[in-house]
């Protein structure tokens, strides 16, 4: 078979594109023609609307063009960098457009040439100036209508590419490109364009670099879109498909009389979204393809009784459990609520952490060995090489992004059968840090997923406010007042020591500042520096409430349970992440009473919060105090972990979301991980009907669509070797 892409050959193929010009697009990365064509614009210039110079609107970002009439050498800005005035005339009016330290302005905007302009507007002092611009110098001789009068695209080029790449030769080379190829083959069959409404391929090509509208830009833009994250979609789907025949899972037995028995011991009703999510698992687990399921909740959804019932159905069928948690706090905190939730049942439970001490580890890996314990829950240590299960057969995994592929590897190893042979276990994996949806399909398509998208009932939303330093006073006592009603409290710092560059107060020292503030109250002290023995202490007095206020650090983070509590206080809040904000806030809101979040942040950014100023007027997005206004004023705004999660997307981006690269985020040419949701839903529906009906690509039909795949991951290992 040809698995020749037909755009596969060198740019030089092109007219207008020697030897010398394919060198300099190499260093764009661009070798052939399908990589010319698909280096998409990274934004485009409505020089069609060109506005005469009289009108330009102040703080607008406007088009105009005008002859470069000269120079200035103003004056020097502060900071002593050179401020250079270029004065622009076209007839009825003069802009003066601002450089900042550049030196060699005549060659730059030489005199007498005719420019175009796009920047943001500023009227200041009765002259019109430019800041924020982009500009072209327009050759006379040439009048063509690629780079004017018209939408132009604009190329991404940075500061490491040559000098002698400009806009012009890539939108040159790309006109011809289309010019000459106007029937590329369109991979996607007829049928698909016309369900989804989707333009044909040479179309959306010609119109994502040339368009004549913004709606033929946005139309080519949603079907190339669209292909993107289809092919991902068909490389999850394939590889899930793979799985399904070749891996041998085990296939439970789903009676559920051990999951009824403890469902009906449960204080609580379970919520419609979690027997929906229950029955989903139990689904998977009787079937003999291994599970491989996503469980996304918000921060109290619940899903600790859901995974319960997965370990449940496990241990009925002889199977023992394998329960990966990030930290040892939430190893912990897993093994009491599991304990106490399973009390009623002949369950046993196991806890290995890192700070398990030996004697108490050799026993209890014996008792792992000879399966004579039901669960084993506990932190990374699961995967160390001296763990050997009898028969595992489950591995839930909580927080998944906190590990890496590697270890949730190391731990499927550990799968046994009944015979001690080697098996493919089935997985669950649970995050309380929501991802947004479109995240969650790119990175972890390959996994079904469950939403538990309802709380349980009675739960209130947490009032959530900011407030500065000076309103300490009344902080304090609405705290008392909520202890002396029989609550508790979190107050929460960043840091455990006080730090001699950064002035912030640290739990250790607040502690004993704040037991002068409640002499009246117990007052305990977490951080991640102590004895897991005093951790443990604490937490327990906590929990049995013989604590009313709890000083901690972010060691309490994630999961834990203490529904009296009512009041999450946290210092320098600004400087906290969205996901941990949340993190933190669902500790409480978890019993039947109201509970208040206060985010203690910098007065100038406490005042911005509180302001009805919208939020893009207030600085530039690039600053922290914006940065921290936009977190702290979401935060004030929705309790909803999925809206939290995606405003987090958008202020750091998709590669910084997890804080590490090592996920394998696929890079995107396209899409938009944010707000491409619909279409990457579409997408995925489309990829997977397509594999199902013909799962080796096989189809006449779907010919084109194994070739684009093919070249597509051709660099990549594994995904190509379908049928
Ligand atoms: P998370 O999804 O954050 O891990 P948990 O599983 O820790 O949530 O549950 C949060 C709290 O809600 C726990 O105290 C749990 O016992 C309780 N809970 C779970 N399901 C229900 C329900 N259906 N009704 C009432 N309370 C519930
Ligand atoms: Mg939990």
């Amino acid at each position: 078979m040809n698995l020749l892409h037909e755009l596969d050959m060198p740019v030089q193929f092109l007219k207008g594109v020697g030897e010398a010009k394919a060198k300099r697009f190499e260093c764009l990365g661009i070798k052939t023609i399908y990589d010319l064509l698909t280096y998409y614009p990274r934004d485009y210039q409505d020089r069609s609307k060109v506005k005469p110079i009289f009108s330009l609107q102040d703080g607008q970002r406007e088009t105009f063009s005008g002859m470069v009439l000269g120079h200035t050498n103003a004056a020097f800005h502060r900071k002593g960098i050179k401020l250079t005035k270029t004065c622009v005339s076209d007839g009825t009016g003069y802009v003066y457009i601002l450089f900042f330290g550049k030196s060699n302005m005549d060659k730059i905007l030489p005199p007498r040439n005719k420019v175009f302009v796009t920047g943001r507007i500023r009227r200041y002092r009765g002259e019109i100036q430019v800041t924020d611009f982009e500009y072209e110098v327009i050759d006379e001789k040439e009048r063509d209508l690629l780079h004017t009068n018209r939408i132009v695209p604009i190329y991404p080029l940075n500061e490491s590419v040559p000098a002698s790449i400009g806009q012009r030769m890539i939108r040159q080379a790309v006109n011809q490109a289309i010019e000459n190829f106007p029937d590329i083959k369109d991979m996607l069959p007829t049928e698909i364009l016309l369900r989804q409404q989707l333009s044909d391929y040479p179309t959306a090509l010609k119109n994502i670099h040339l368009p004549e509208s913004h709606e033929e830009y946005k139309k080519a833009r949603k079907r190339l879109v669209f292909d993107e994250f289809f092919l991902l979609q068909l490389a999850f789907g394939i590889s899930q498909k793979k799985i399904a025949t070749k891996e041998k899972g085990i296939r439970y037995f789903v009676h559920g009389k051990m999951v009824d028995a403890f469902i009906d011991s449960l204080p609580f009703t379970l919520t419609k979204a979690q027997k929906r999510v229950i029955n989903e698992i139990m689904s998977d687990m009787s079937q003999p393809v291994p599970m491989n399921r996503l469980v996304h909740g918000d921060v109290g959804s619940g899903k600790t009784v859901v995974a319960t019932c997965a370990a449940l159905i496990a241990c009925e069928n002889g199977y023992q459990t394998a329960f990966m948690s990030p930290t040892e706090i939430l190893a912990e905190q897993h093994f009491m609520t599991l304990e106490h939730l399973l009390a009623p049942l002949k369950i046993r439970l196991g806890l290995l952490t890192s700070s398990t001490k030996k004697r108490q580890r050799d026993s209890l890996l014996a008792m792992v060995n000879e399966g004579e314990i039901n669960i084993l829950i506990g932190t990374h240590s699961l995967i160390q090489d001296a763990v050997a299960f009898k028969q595992l057969g489950l591995c839930i995994i909580d927080e998944q992004h906190r590990f890496g592929v590697v270890q949730r590897a190391a731990l499927k190893e550990k799968a046994r059968d009944k015979n001690n042979q080697p098996v493919t276990p089935d997985i669950l994996v649970m995050t309380a840090t929501p991802i947004p949806r479109t995240l969650a399909l790119t990175l972890y398509g390959d996994l079904e997923t469950s939403v538990i998208d309802e709380l349980p009932p009675n739960r209130q939303p947490v009032i959530t406010r900011c407030r500065s330093e000076q309103s300490m006073d009344k902080i304090f006592s609405f705290i008392r007042q909520e202890v002396l009603d029989g609550r508790q409290a979190y107050i929460v710092y960043p840091l455990i020591e006080e730090s001699e560059e950064i002035n912030l107060k640290a739990a250790a020292v607040m502690f004993e500042e704040l037991k002068n503030v409640f002499p009246e109250f117990q007052l305990g002290l977490l951080h991640g520096q102590m004895k897991v023995q005093e951790k443990d202490e604490t937490m327990t007095a906590f929990y049995n409430h013989q604590i009313n206020i709890l000083v901690s650090t972010t060691v309490i983070e994630v999961g834990i349970d203490v529904s009296n509590a009512t009041i999450m206080l946290i210092e320098h809040a600004e400087r906290f992440g969205l996901a941990q904000l949340h993190q933190l806030r669902g500790r409480v809101g978890r019993g039947a009473h109201k509970s208040y979040c206060i985010l203690m942040a910098d007065k100038k950014i406490a005042d911005l919060v509180n302001s009805n100023t919208p939020i893009n007027l207030i600085d530039d997005p690039t600053t922290t105090v914006f940065k921290g206004t936009k977190r702290l004023k979401t935060m004030c705004e929705t309790n909803d972990g999925f809206r939290i999660a995606e405003v987090d997307l958008e202020i750091r981006g998709p590669g910084e979301f997890f804080g590490t690269r090592q996920h394998g985020m696929p890079e995107l040419r396209i899409a938009n991980i944010v707000y491409d949701v619909q279409v990457l839903e579409i997408a995925r529906k489309e990829a997977f009907a397509l594999i199902k009906n013909d799962p080796f690509l096989t189809d006449i039909d779907h010919q084109a669509i194994k070739q684009t795949f093919f070249y597509e991951f051709r660099d990549r290992l594994e995904l190509g070797r379908v049928g």
